[in-house]
């Protein structure tokens, strides 16, 4: 029988790999961005067209799915791909930090998560067990185990508790999972920023030997130099030969230092949030189309992009297209997502290339040309991760 995953790095540059990873749908080139592909996020967005924007996996939020259209269907019709017609890879969250972050009320116990359906105010349970059999039910390729959320920035006996519950709901999730010849189970580290409890819970976790890990609990407003202090600390940890997932981060900056200090997976809704507001990813920063100006700038958003909305129209235009319709929205959902699949497309081959020095010194000095400084933080997490940079 062929191994549910196989993960190939083709070349390294100190931290930073770049790496085939083969699922039971196919191939997936990393570094990756993973674009979130149900409900929320991409709104209007097709599966059709993330196929054409090159996406080969694609995150779905197991809770919005358990509700609506729910497990017991989709088990019926034989799993996600099936259901929406996806023939590349899916991973699922485990439902427990949208239930926490989505319910006003929301209870953890050592039994699981109780917490108040935002749809019809009833009163739910997520043990392990239930969040496992959906994600079963639903049969991504890779599926997270159920944490015990708290806030980034916690501390304490309460943060020390949630380290050691992961680790206990993890074997319980385990022992739950009943397609392990074709899904992939992540465990996911927690510790906040404090590296005590970090070390823990890699040690803890790593023990258990998955085929691959998330780093969880960051991006949640901890400082920057606690931020890459943490990724670096399980990146440097983590087993070589598998891949590292960080969890919620795609602010493009972040995406590619963390690449650089050796993570493989990213997700983020912030790609298509931010489009629903009218901004896009530029190679010179954040562009507000909404702003006054963009009505007098009769070329794209970014030269060069191959992007439906660059190939199509000029910022004038979707300026004039925000205020009044929705597929403005849609068009620049499709630049920001096709602007990081991109970058990490771009970054990759710089490390199979050989150049990667050269490749972050030119993002940094067009994304930070308009600041004219490049923050500190990064300098020092590049320099630890051997790619010397240049100030501005
Ligand atoms: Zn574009």
């Amino acid at each position: 029988m062929p191994k549910s995953l196989e993960f190939t790095i083709l070349a390294t540059h100190n931290f930073a790999r770049a790496s085939i990873m083969r699922l039971p749908h196919g191939q997936v080139n990393t570094p990756v961005y993973m674009p979130v592909g149900t409900k929320g996020a991409m709104k209007g967005v097709t599966y059709q067209e993330m196929d054409d924007l090159g996406c080969r996996l694609l995150l779905a939020n197991t809770y919005h799915l358990a509700y609506k259209p729910g497990g017991d269907l989709l088990e019926k019709v034989g799993g996600l791909h099936n259901f929406v017609n996806w023939k590349h890879n899916i991973l699922t969250d485990s439902g427990g930090f949208q239930m926490v972050s989505m319910s006003k009320l929301s209870e953890v116990t050592e039994e699981g998560v109780k917490f108040e359906s935002p749809y019809d105010k009833t009163i739910m349970y997520l043990r392990p067990e239930d969040s496992i059999h959906t994600q079963n039910q639903i049969g991504a390729d890779i599926i997270m185990a159920l944490d015990d959320v708290v806030r980034t920035t916690t501390d304490g006996p309460r943060m020390q508790e949630a380290n050691e519950r992961t680790t206990r709901w993890l074997d319980r999730d385990i022992a739950a999972h009943k397609r392990k010849h074709d899904q992939n189970l992540f465990p996911i580290i927690q510790g906040g920023v404090d590296p005590k409890l970090r070390e823990q819970s890699l040690n803890d976790l790593i023990k258990r030997e998955a085929n691959g890990y998330a780093i969880g609990g960051l991006a949640g407003g901890e400082d920057k130099v606690s931020f890459w202090k943490t990724v670096a600390q399980c990146t440097t940890k983590l087993p070589i030969n598998k891949p590292r997932y960080l969890m919620g981060v795609g602010y493009p900056v972040d995406v590619v230092v963390c690449s650089c200090l050796g993570v493989d997976m990213f997700d983020c809704v912030f790609s298509t949030r931010t489009a629903r507001f009218g901004t896009a990813f530029t190679d010179y920063g954040f562009l507000k189309l909404k702003n006054n100006q963009a009505a007098n700038v009769f070329e794209p958003i970014q030269k060069g992009c191959q992007c439906q909305a660059c190939k199509s129209y000029t910022q004038s235009y979707l300026h004039y297209l925000i205020a009044k319709e929705e597929v403005a929205c849609h068009l620049i959902s499709i630049h920001n997502l096709n602007y990081l699949i991109q970058l990490m497309l771009n970054l990759r081959q710089s490390i199979i290339d050989g150049n990667l020095i050269e490749f972050v010194n030119g993002f940094l000095k067009k994304w930070y040309q308009k600041e004219g400084k490049i923050p500190q933080w990064i300098i020092e997490a590049l320099d630890y991760s051997k790619l010397p940079v240049q100030q501005l």
